[in-house]
C-alpha cells in the first residue's frame, strides 16, 4: 500500500485522538526517517524527545535484539541482571543520594502516577493529613487521570472532570509559590523546563525556592524530567545543577529518552523520607522493569556516555539557538541543550496561528518539527544529529517562513 492508502486505512481503524497523522514512516537511520513513498526527512523532533540516539543505532539494536533472544519478559515476582544494573546506573548518573531507589514504569504518565500516589500517601500519613498537591500553571504531566489532574491545560482536563482532587495550580513565580505554601501541602510537582507549554524554563531561583519551601513544610518535591531528562539539556537531569546532594529532589520522574525509543519510564525516589512512603503492596505494574526495556535503557546510557552526547547536546544546541535567533520572523528562542522553543514574530504573518503552517511547510521541504502552540515551534532532535542537518535546517527556515508569510 502507498502512503495515501495507509493513511486512509488509519482513519478507518484507529481512534482519532491524535488527529490525522501526516506521514506513514517506514524506516529511520541516524537523525533521518523515511516515509512509505520513499521520501526522507531530517527529524528535528526525535519522536518528541524520545529518540536520543536517533534511529537504528547499532549498539541499541544489538542490545535489544540480544535481550529479545535471551529473556523478553518476567513478572515482578522476579528480577533480572538488567533491571538491577539499570537502577544502579540511573541512581549513579543522576547523583542520587545513597538512599535512592527506583521504580520502573512503561511511560512518563505512569511514572508521574506513581509519584502522585507517593505524595498522596505521604500527606495522608501526617496528622492532621496534608491534602493539597501543588502543580504549576502551564505544566504538563501526562494524560492518565492522576497526571492529568496535575496538568493545567483546560482543554485536556475539562471533558474528564471530575479528576482526582486536591491539586492546586500556582503561577510559576517564586512569590506565588511562597504564598501557596501552608501546612496542608503534601507535595509540589514541576518540570524544570515546561516542555509542552513551549519550552519555558522556570524563573531563576525557582527550583531552589521549591526545595526550601517543600522542606520547611514537610512536603515532597517531585521533579518531572520526563522530557528534560536523560541528556536532552546537556545534563542527565536539567535540575541537576541546582537540586543535587543535600538539595536533591524527593522524587524525579523519567521516560521519553530513557529507552532511546523503547517504551520505559522510571520514578527515582531520592531522599530517605520519600523512600519510606511506599512499601510492599502499595503499587505495581505488570510490564514495568521489563528486561527488553532495561536492555534498551542500559544501551542508551552507554551510547550517551561513550559518544559524549551530553557535551554534544550542549554545543550543537547552542549552535542551533545561535543560528535561529537572528532569522527574520523568529521573535524568541528558548531552551537548553537540544530542547528548543521558538516563538514566531506574529507581526510578520497574516494569521495569528502561523506555527502549524510552518510545521507543514517544513515537512514539505524535508524537515520534521513541531508546534506546541499557535505561534510556538519546538525542536528536540536526536542528540546524534549531524552538523550538516542543522545547517540545512537553518538554511531552509527563512524560505519556509517566507512561504507561510505569503499565504
Ligand atoms: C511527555 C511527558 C509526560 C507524559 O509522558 P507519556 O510517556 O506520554 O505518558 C509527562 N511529563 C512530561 C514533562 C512530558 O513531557
Amino acid at each position: 500500500m502507498n502512503q495515501q492508502e495507509l493513511l486512509n486505512d488509519y482513519r478507518e481503524n484507529l481512534l482519532g485522538v491524535f488527529g490525522d497523522p501526516s506521514l506513514v514512516l517506514t524506516s529511520g537511520k541516524g537523525a533521518t526517517v523515511t516515509d512509505a513513498d520513499g521520501r526522507t526527512y531530517v527529524d528535528l523532533l526525535g519522536g518528541i524527545a524520545v529518540n536520543a540516539l536517533g534511529y537504528g543505532h547499532p549498539v541499541w539494536v544489538e542490545a535489544v535484539s540480544r535481550q529479545a533472544g535471551r529473556l523478553g519478559h518476567v513478572s515482578n515476582f522476579f528480577t533480572t541482571p538488567e533491571q538491577v544494573s539499570l537502577a544502579d546506573k540511573l541512581l549513579n548518573i543522576t547523583g542520587a543520594p545513597s538512599s535512592g531507589k527506583v521504580f520502573f514504569t512503561n511511560s512518563g504518565t505512569e511514572a508521574n502516577e506513581a509519584a502522585l500516589k507517593l505524595v498522596r500517601s505521604h500527606g495522608n500519613s501526617a496528622t492532621p493529613a496534608k491534602k493539597r498537591i501543588l502543580a504549576l500553571d502551564h505544566g504538563f504531566h501526562g494524560r492518565t487521570a492522576g497526571a492529568l489532574a496535575a496538568t493545567s491545560k483546560e482543554a485536556y482536563r475539562t471533558p474528564f472532570e471530575p479528576l482526582p482532587g486536591g491539586v492546586v495550580f500556582v503561577e510559576p513565580t517564586t512569590e506565588a509559590l511562597e504564598a501557596a505554601f501552608e501546612y496542608d501541602v503534601a507535595g509540589l510537582i514541576l518540570e524544570p523546563i515546561q516542555g509542552e507549554a513551549g519550552v519555558h524554563p522556570l524563573p531563576e531561583g525557582f527550583l531552589a525556592a521549591a526545595r526550601r519551601l517543600t522542606r520547611e513544610h514537610s512536603a515532597l518535591l517531585v521533579v518531572d524530567e520526563v522530557q528534560t531528562g536523560m541528556g536532552r539539556t546537556g545534563r542527565w537531569l536539567a535540575s541537576q545543577d541546582v537540586l543535587t546532594g543535600e538539595q536533591a529532589p524527593d522524587v524525579v520522574t523519567l521516560a521519553k529518552s530513557l529507552g532511546g525509543g523503547f517504551p520505559i519510564g522510571a520514578m527515582l525516589v531520592m531522599t530517605p523520607e520519600a523512600t519510606r512512603v511506599l512499601g510492599p503492596g502499595n503499587h505495581g505494574t505488570t510490564f514495568g522493569g521489563n528486561p527488553l526495556a532495561m536492555a534498551a535503557g542500559l544501551a542508551t546510557i552507554q551510547v550517551i556516555e561513550d559518544e559524549g552526547l551530553l557535551e554534544r547536546a550542549r554545543t550543537v544546541g547552542q549552535g542551533l539557538r545561535d543560528g535561529l535567533a537572528p532569522i527574520d520572523g523568529v521573535a524568541e528562542v528558548r531552551g537548553e541543550g537540544l530542547l528548543i522553543g521558538i516563538d514566531l514574530d506574529l507581526s510578520q504573518f497574516s494569521t495569528d496561528a502561523p506555527a502549524p503552517a510552518v510545521v507543514s511547510e517544513a515537512r514539505d521541504r524535508g524537515f520534521i518539527i513541531n508546534a506546541t502552540g499557535p505561534a510556538t515551534l519546538r525542536l528536540a532532535p536526536p542528540l546524534v544529529i549531524e552538523g550538516a542537518h542543522i545547517d540545512a535546517f537553518l538554511e531552509a527556515l527563512p524560505t519556509i517562513l517566507d512561504a507561510v508569510r505569503s499565504v
